[in-house]
């Protein structure tokens, strides 16, 4: 039964294959070596995070080349047809291949990554027998644009939690954080009793990470030792030791009775590893004889030819280069290779030097590693951080993170100047113990760069001996595929350009059968008992579209539409606006031009060029405009979507950003009514509103000598509020106002000019602004304080005297009443500085002016309240000048107003 199924599968494989050429083949495995090249280099804006979210590819075009079928013994049937019946086969067999296989059927042995293949990091491995599976590994991989806030990207974790149920155990095989990062998302995934396994030194750096998540159960966690067997899902588990960057690495072979797999870990051979634990070649020995179905292999420096050097070569070229140092020496390198502290330590104590740790990582692993035996240093000697002045700088051996120039990291920081604990000087001698990570080689640099300009000695390169990796290279690949010689080899922990290269140099081993997948395919291994049997023993079994989860660092965890990635790296490229507009709709809505909506906009921007505010203006032009041609009655959020729209077409046209506009409309025509009345008298308005037909209305009332605002406080949302006694919806066509044609025509926005783009959006002069420069004419008493405080910016005193000797003709009797005394200004200001604290917190503030009006008329002073209020408001805009510029001493009124500011602000100092 099994084998029939595996005979149709390889029959579908060659029938497709028969119309493959090699070309093709290469063709394809050069696109995808582009790719992956491309994956390579440095995140650039203009590069979405899209490459990074994996597509789906569905199990056709290069699957079967993957399927490593070129090596395939099956006969090649070619059928000759290349349409209908082929197609409709093909068909089938894709659909089938679209779901993942579940049950006994098919091939016994599954592996599906989750994580790690196509990139370096975020390795995570389901590895099963038929439907019960263990997960190798759970890690997390560093995004190449941390500076948008991601801080860690991890498997699918949504993924793992719908399989959780399949998922026995979850095998760690070291403790790095691209193998063991994502645990306190993947734990949490997985049923709750599911056990953990680790070697010791692994484990307690998970224990630790546990904790701090408060995901921690002892009873889950279960230590491994090399070569001790255990069960976990349905294989048997013998770790097998592997030398590499950090210790208690393993290899895993996993038995069963459908098959034996090894999964190498991440590993190098180093001949001479300073703990003395070498890499078990012995194991991998008595594994070739016994016979390795699968063997799957980090593929990380197939690229590099030759063979890695030892750590003990790295210990020789620190104890050389400290030795030679007359100054500071300070060494920098990776937290968890603790090998490597050893070797500073015993440069340290060649050279009679006290050692010291700046970075918090560098503590976190010793302190794992000393708990479990295996420290090189006991962390109590080492010299504290604050005592580093104690010390003359030769008697001192300084190690640091920051080798990739992370922006918090201590060697970074102190690049920078601004590290409390690390003050770099000319003196300094720096190692670096590490390798610059591709992807991070222009920050490094400039962490280097400054570095060199405080004047520091930096050795680092290839020939000072200061690094090893703890990959193997090529050649180190090649003896263990030899000496392994397995049925089938999977490589990963890679690029796919490394994962392809990785797989090539299987078969130049005499491999027959190896294959490239990626995260999200599924693949099915058999046995392979007769080597004549059909099957060339892989078979893809479907994939998965996995997605990337992202961590911000702290709680945030989701995927990228639920942490908003794009809109991050949009906002950052594009900007982002903000306007609120506070609305007033006409009260005539019978549907004649003229009647528009009215509003009052702010509009706030950000990481947008606004050249030199024309920008702004344009948008604030447009954003009147836009919201003039809105239906009178439409719905606010009409309003929003209309007005946002016009203006990333404005941005667009001006600067060819697109940036996210936020638009927030509510309903306030008070707001719009006095914004209105500012601005006129500014001569900043962008859409003329009211004036005219304001001074018309005076005009019809000559006997309104004084003028009431009676609604201009409350909460704004009156309908019909009254302007100085005239109703607002009595208020006749606008003859200023953007009409909806014009709008129209302003977005066309053909104007490649800057300045006239500006223009287009600029409404025509009103005839409020000679309206109220003239004074030979009644105003309402408000607008005529304000112009006052306005032209020029400085104020034309209350003083009836300078106002007596102004060339201005003489103002009518009416204003002239209403004109404020210095002594009336005085009182209110000192009356309503007493009612302050019942301003703040009071909503209906009316009243507050009425008492204030009333105050005044005892004082002898007749005043009504909104007269009161008013002349506040221009008092405060003045104060606000004031302070701002340096008008403070000229300005009579600045002690007073001062006062009661500041005393607020020391009240509201003191109830914090
Ligand atoms: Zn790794
Ligand atoms: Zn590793």
């Amino acid at each position: 039964m099994q084998l029939g199924l595996l005979g149709s599968y390889s029959f579908s494989y060659s029938v497709y294959l028969a119309s493959s050429s090699s070309s093709t083949l290469n063709k394809v495995s050069a696109n995808m070596a582009a790719l992956s090249a491309l994956s390579l280099s440095p995140y650039n804006f203009l590069c979405k995070p899209i490459p990074r979210i994996r597509r789906s590819i569905s199990c056709s075009i290069d699957t079967p080349t993957t399927l490593g079928a070129r090596e395939s013994k099956v006969p090649r049937r070619r059928t000759g047809r290349t349409e209908g019946p082929r197609k409709s086969m093909e068909d089938s067999v894709q659909r089938k291949m679209e779901q993942f296989y579940e049950g006994s059927n098919g091939p016994p042995l599954r592996v599906l990554p989750i994580g790690g293949l196509g990139e370096i990091g975020m390795n995570c491995m389901l590895v099963g027998n038929y439907d019960r599976y263990i997960l190798i590994d759970a890690g997390v991989m560093f995004p190449d644009y941390d500076e948008l806030g991601v801080q860690k990207i991890t498997p699918d974790t949504t993924f793992i939690k719908r399989w959780s149920h399949k998922i026995e155990a979850v095998v760690i095989t070291h403790g790095h954080e691209d193998h063991i990062g994502a645990l306190p998302w993947v734990i949490p995934a997985l049923d709750s009793n599911t056990p953990i396994y680790a070697s010791s030194f692994t484990m307690e750096l998970i224990r630790k990470r546990l904790k701090e998540n408060g995901i921690f159960v002892p009873s889950r966690l279960k230590t491994f030792k090399t070569r001790r067997k255990f069960m976990a899902g349905p294989f048997e588990i013998e770790p097998i030791r592997v030398t590499h960057s950090i210790p208690d690495c393993c290899g895993l072979v996993l038995r069963c009775a459908d098959g034996t797999i090894l999964h190498t870990g991440d590993w190098k051979i180093d001949e001479s590893p300073l703990d003395g634990k070498v890499f078990d070649r012995e194991a991998l020995e008595e594994l070739s004889k016994e016979g390795v179905t699968l063997m799957m292999s980090d593929s990380t420096n197939v690229l590099s030819s030759g063979r890695t050097t030892s750590e003990s070569v790295v210990k020789d070229a620190l104890m050389r280069h400290v030795s030679a140092a007359k100054g500071r020496v300070i060494t920098t390198q990776f937290a968890s290779n603790i090998h490597r502290l050893g070797s500073v330590k015993a440069a340290a104590d060649l050279t009679g030097r006290k050692l010291v740790f700046v970075g918090m990582s560098l503590r976190t692993y010793l302190d794992a590693a000393w708990k479990d035996g295996k420290a090189p240093i006991d962390p109590s000697t080492l010299v504290k951080v604050e005592d580093i002045d104690a010390y003359a700088p030769k008697d001192l051996l300084i190690v640091t993170t920051g080798s990739q120039a992370e922006p918090r990291a201590a060697l970074n920081l102190a690049s920078y100047g601004g590290s409390h604990s690390l003050k770099l000087t000319n003196e300094d001698v720096i190692l670096y113990s590490a390798k610059v990570i591709p992807g991070n080689e222009s920050r490094v640099m400039k962490m280097l760069n400054r570095i060199s300009e405080i004047g520091s000695t930096i050795v680092m390169g290839r020939n000072e001996g200061l690094h090893t990796s703890g990959h193997g290279y090529r050649g180190e690949l090649e003896e263990v595929l030899k000496l392994v010689k397995p049925q089938h080899f999977l490589p990963i922990h890679g690029e796919l350009l490394f994962l392809k290269e990785h797989e090539l140099l299987g078969r130049s081993t005499g491999i027959r059968h190896s294959t490239v997948i990626k995260n999200g395919e599924m693949l099915g291994v058999s046995h392979l008992r007769n080597r004549r049997v059909l099957s060339n023993g892989f078979i893809s079994l479907g994939k998965e579209n996995l997605q990337l989860m992202y961590s911000d660092g702290d709680k945030a965890f989701g995927t990228s539409t639920e942490l908003c990635i794009d809109e991050r790296l949009r906002i950052a490229s594009d900007g982002i606006i903000v306007i609120s507009m506070e609305i007033l709709r006409p009260q005539h809505t019978d549907g004649q031009s003229g009647y528009s909506l009215k509003g009052k906009i702010r509009i706030t921007t950000r990481c947008l060029w606004l050249d030199k505010g024309k920008l702004l203006d344009a948008l604030h032009n447009a954003a009147h405009a836009a919201l003039s041609s809105c239906p009178v009655n439409c719905p606010l959020a009409h309003m929003e979507k209309t007005v946002s729209e016009v203006l990333r077409k404005v941005v667009r046209k001006y600067s060819s950003k697109r940036p996210e506009v936020i638009a927030v409309a509510m309903e306030n025509p008070a707001a719009v009514l006095s914004d209105e009345l500012n601005a006129r008298l500014s001569g900043n308005s962008h859409v003329g509103f009211g004036m005219p037909a304001l001074r018309k209305m005076v005009d019809r009332h000559p006997k309104r000598s004084q003028l009431n605002r009676t609604q201009a406080e409350g909460d704004g949302r009156q309908q019909n509020l009254q302007v100085d006694g005239i109703e607002v919806e009595e208020l006749p066509e606008e003859t200023t106002t953007t009409s909806n044609s014009d709008y129209g025509e302003r977005l066309s926005l053909d104007s490649e000019d800057s300045d006239e783009f500006g223009k287009s959006f600029v409404a025509p002069a009103s005839p409020i602004n000679s309206l109220v420069k003239g004074n030979n004419v009644l105003i309402p008493q408000e607008e005529q304080q304000m112009s006052e405080l306005e032209e020029d910016g400085t104020e034309i005193s209350d003083d009836d005297s300078s106002e007596s000797s102004s060339s201005q003709p003489k103002p009518s009797k009416g204003v002239r009443q209403n004109k404020w005394r210095p002594e009336e200004v005085k009182k209110l200001i000192k009356m309503r500085g007493e009612l302050h604290s019942k301003f703040q917190i009071v909503k209906g503030r009316m009243a507050l002016w009425k008492e204030i009006s009333t105050h005044l008329a005892n004082e002898g002073f007749n005043r009504s309240p909104s007269q009161c209020k008013s002349r506040w408001s221009s008092l405060l805009q003045k104060y606000e000048e004031s302070k701002s510029g340096n008008s403070q001493k000229s300005w009579p009124y600045f002690e007073e107003m001062n006062k009661i500011f500041s005393d607020s602000d020391s009240e509201a100092m003191a109830t914090k």
